[in-house]
């Protein structure tokens, strides 16, 4: 099982490198996030061991029995939905937090980060196809939650996350890929900030994501298989 795992890791590697050539970016320039929620802990330390330095898990308390039974040598992201009274267990504890999507977390983020005396790395998530059931800032709350994350002194923005509406054809999701790049190039003139990471693209669509810009694909199915 492990061996298979592996296998699918390198090939879910070298068609990153190749979706990256073929947008005529440097391949370093995108980073795997590889997203291991609901697999076990053998299946993350076989691609860990393979070369995989940065995993990303939904739930806190799952990521968190998983950082304990594995290398500290993890770079473990959150991608999931945070439960403000989950701030705790958070802050710290993961270099990059995705899914920041409101002022209320982002004020408990930096209060938390605050009382640790840490700087929380964080990506503000943008609801960019207005879908309901998803989470992500709506365009019109944007500037209010830009306004925080700006002026957090313990939190540190660096960029957008966008998980789009579902479609079967890849391609479909590209629009939503352009306007998350477009909405940032945008902030950066508005705010005079850096926001360097895009993270956008996951199994069936970090081709398209590539191409509009992402500098993180989140990436599960194609590297661990079905979830149970
Ligand atoms: C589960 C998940 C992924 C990975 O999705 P796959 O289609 O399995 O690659 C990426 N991003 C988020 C936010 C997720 O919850």
């Amino acid at each position: 099982m492990s061996s298979d795992v592996v296998a699918r890791w390198r090939a879910t590697m070298e068609a990153v490198h190749e979706a990256a050539v073929r947008a005529g970016r440097e391949p370093s320039g995108v980073r795997v996030v590889a997203v291991s929620k609901r697999h076990p802990v053998a299946a993350i330390a076989a691609v860990h061991a393979a070369g995989q330095v940065i995993f990303g898990e939904n739930y806190v308390q799952e990521a968190r029995a998983k950082m304990r039974a594995l290398p500290a040598s993890i770079e473990w992201h959150l991608v999931g939905h945070v439960q403000t009274n989950k701030v705790r267990q958070v802050v710290g504890s993961f270099a990059l937090v995705h899914s920041v999507d409101s002022v209320h977390l982002a004020q408990a983020l930096q209060e938390r980060a605050q009382r640790q005396g840490v700087v929380q790395p964080v990506l503000m998530q943008v609801n960019l196809g207005r879908e309901r059931q998803k989470s992500g800032v709506l365009e019109e709350d944007l500037p209010e939650l830009a306004q925080t994350l700006m002026t957090a002194p313990n939190l540190a923005w660096r960029g957008l996350m966008l998980l789009p509406p579902v479609f079967d054809d890849p391609e479909a999701a590209r629009p939503f890929f352009a306007a998350l790049r477009d909405l940032r190039d945008r902030l950066e003139q508005q705010y005079g900030v850096r926001l360097p990471e895009l993270s956008m693209g996951m199994t069936g669509d970090f081709a398209a994501a590539i191409a509009e810009g992402a500098t993180l694909v989140r990436i599960g199915t194609r590297i661990f298989g079905e979830r149970a």
